[in-house]
């Protein structure tokens, strides 16, 4: 009998392959390299220590600590969004394109934001319900400002957690980017998604939600309106993607009572990687419609977050493709398993 030593998985939405490795996959607690937290910068040198001299363009309260009496915040914020010190994306003109000999080229015109949490040293893994909330709530509070200025199509919130991972201060903090353009990755996801639509009427991720809910082996967690799953074509080990249940295209349409469900499925699913991987350092991202048109109603909005668990050499460079070196399905059941 012929055993695989990979399996080749291809991305319903985008056409993309993945390589899952069978022959060499390890086992879940191979993941678990590190014995301590990761190290957190000295106090005194971190620059999210006051809000003092910043242009805070958003903050919200952190009513009675949600429980955690035992500190007192000097002005009582928890999250406050201010103007990222070195951004990558900024002031200039708008979608005017240059040349120089062969090449186009235009101004890198937007926005970037950092959302920084009031406490130096505790992860987003460990905030509780309500303070998860509040983050989403500051997303969705910034994503809708910035969506009104112009040159703005396309808006990026991300989290990058711990240096593995490019967050360069452990102080915990989240990004948002509001470029002019589409970014590729973006691209071809909606793309993807059009295509199916056209083809078959019917959202292409809200079929995966269907099909990922009547098998259950790549489930995570799910509550009444969300779903945490190891995505069938994993990008890397651990992967996790959360979907709304039912068919949104925006994610700052989001009702209240959505954000609590969603703050919900992102915490369970971040303390379940917390534990289950020992602090893994990971990113994650909110895939969503451009902000502008109507015409992404067959977008289906989600949250995905991949863990580091493996360095990106020549392999992966020259072809985009990591291979993730255990199957979603043993991912899935392995985090399913752990206890919060
Ligand atoms: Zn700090
Ligand atoms: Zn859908």
């Amino acid at each position: 009998m012929i055993k695989n030593v990979s399996e080749l998985r291809q991305d319903l939405v985008s056409g993309d392959w993945v390589v899952i490795a069978t022959a060499r996959a390890k086992r879940p607690h191979d993941f678990l390299k590190r014995k301590h937290r990761r190290p957190v910068q000295p106090k005194k040198d971190c620059p999210f220590e006051t809000l003092k001299g910043k242009k805070v363009l958003l903050q919200y309260q952190h009513a009675d600590n949600f429980g955690r009496n035992n500190k007192k915040n000097e002005n009582n914020w928890f999250v406050a969004v201010i103007p990222n010190k070195y951004p990558a994306f900024g002031e200039g003109l708008c979608m005017v394109e240059r040349h120089e000999t062969l090449f186009n080229w235009m101004d890198g015109v937007g926005f970037h934001e950092v959302l920084v949490y009031r406490d130096h040293s505790l992860p987003l893994a460990l905030f509780n319900q309500k303070e998860t909330e509040l983050v989403l709530k500051a997303y969705q509070s910034r994503f809708l400002n910035l969506s009104e200025k112009d040159c703005v199509e396309y808006i990026l919130i991300f989290h990058n957690d711990g240096p593995e991972a490019g967050a360069t201060i452990s102080h915990p903090h989240s990004q948002l980017i509001a470029v002019p353009i589409i970014p590729p990755d973006v691209a071809r996801s909606i793309a993807g998604s059009k295509r199916y639509f056209e083809n078959r009427q019917e959202c292409v991720h809200c079929v995966m939600v269907n099909a990922e809910k009547s098998s259950g082996k790549r489930i995570i967690y799910e509550n009444e309106r969300f779903l945490s799953v190891a995505p069938f074509v994993s990008r890397t080990a651990f992967e996790i993607r959360i979907f709304p249940k039912n068919h949104q295209p925006s994610f700052e349409k989001i009702s209240h009572e959505d954000i609590s469900f969603a703050a919900d499925a992102l915490r369970i699913s971040l303390k379940k990687l917390y534990i289950g991987l020992k602090d893994p350092c990971y990113n994650f991202f909110i895939h969503t419609a451009p902000c502008r048109g109507e015409q992404y109603q067959h977008y289906h909005w989600h949250i995905e977050i991949l863990p580091k668990t493996a360095i990106w050499a020549g392999f992966e460079l020259g072809t985009g493709i990591e291979i993730a070196t255990i199957a979603p399905e043993t991912a899935a059941e392995y985090l399913r398993g752990i206890k919060i």
